[in-house]
């Protein structure tokens, strides 16, 4: 049986291993992939650390993969051997339960998630559903496509479908891989734009890249800061932190919304009268259309910024997302250093 190289977790909190394992076979409905880039999301830190109910061991993480179909598990008139092709978060659906018949299927009840219930893309080759691929456009290489699979289209969907309209403030929290990309968007998208980060490192790059305001949420009350600007009629939390995101409700304007699109797993504490003084309100969103916000991003040439490593070192690339000192994404590419 012909070999691959892949990345495994075995229990919660266990380190990645490098394992030489078979190339899995595609069922009925699912394509093999040879992957060529995976971006790491800070997502992956739920199989890491074992955060997901009833998640099994060893598991390859991984959900934002670009690479070529290389077999299809039956004939399929959408899918041919050697297309580009990429894989988010949403790894298939149940079809039968309250979310699917209506439809939502983005909601479904019994949802498989890639590189949690299924292997991910840490690895040479991967097994997908057909019904979930995205078509990946020439235009972009895989290792620009594979953030905007799950960074991309999270950041997106939340401003698509946010109260902020465009020449209204926009607050931006976290300048990191969820970050960068929402900032772009949110300035293609015509809104009054600011970022709010720590300290002065990111000031410069925010504002190349459009942001109209930048506020060092080091130095003062940012949320003070936002309401001399105001008020944000929406805040995106990007940066994984309970007490930060708590703090910034003050700096919400009238009916102003705050959408939080990071996983954190420590509670928040927020004093109710904060909510009912301006109507404001707190939420969550996860997941965006994949192929819109390929289009998208082709579209206004908004691209990740990257730094690239070998599968090998995904520890390391991992480590770095996770104390937030990698510019912006870090992509894993295989095969060498010779394609896109
Ligand atoms: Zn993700
Ligand atoms: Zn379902």
């Amino acid at each position: 049986m012909p070999l691959m190289k892949a990345i495994q977790v075995s229990a919660p909190g266990a380190d990645f291993e490098l394992v030489e394992k078979e190339i899995p076979e595609p069922n009925e409905h699912e394509v093999l992939i040879k992957v060529e880039a995976c971006g790491i999301c800070h997502g992956d830190a739920i199989v890491k650390q074992g955060y997901y109910p009833g998640l099994q061991y060893p598991r390859t993480p991984g959900h934002e993969v670009v690479g070529v179909i290389e077999r299809l598990g039956d004939e399929s008139h959408h899918w041919q051997v050697g297309q580009r092709v990429g894989v988010g978060w949403r790894g298939g659906y149940c079809g039968a339960c309250r979310s699917c018949g209506k439809g939502e299927y983005w909601a479904c009840e019994n949802p498989l998630a890639t590189g949690i219930s299924t292997d991910g893309g840490y690895a040479e080759y991967m097994i997908a559903r057909m019904d979930v691929l995205a078509a990946i456009p020439d235009d972009l290489s895989s290792v620009e496509a594979a953030p905007l699979l799950c960074a991309g289209s999270t950041t997106l969907g939340a401003l698509k479908n946010c109260t902020a309209k465009p020449g209204d403030l926009v607050a931006i929290h976290g300048m990191g891989g969820l970050g960068h990309l929402a900032l772009q968007f949110a300035v293609k998208m015509g809104f009054n734009t600011a970022v709010l980060s720590r300290g002065t490192d990111k000031e410069e790059l925010a504002r190349s890249l459009g942001a109209q305001h930048y506020i060092d949420t080091d130095a003062g009350d940012a949320a003070e800061q936002l309401m001399r600007l105001g008020g944000a009629k929406v805040i995106l939390c990007t940066a994984p932190n309970s007490e930060a995101i708590a703090s910034l409700v003050n700096g919400l304007s009238r009916y102003g919304q705050m959408i939080i699109i990071t996983f954190v797993n420590e509670p928040m504490q927020i004093s109710p009268g904060v909510l009912m003084r301006g109507v404001r309100s707190i939420g969550g969103w996860i997941g965006g259309n994949m192929n819109d916000t390929l289009k998208f991003s082709l579209l206004t040439k908004v691209v990740p910024m990257v730094e690239v490593f070998p599968l090998e070192q995904a520890a390391e690339a991992f480590d770095k997302m996770m104390s937030g000192t990698v510019h912006f994404r870090a992509v894993l590419k295989m095969g060498g250093e010779n394609d896109g």
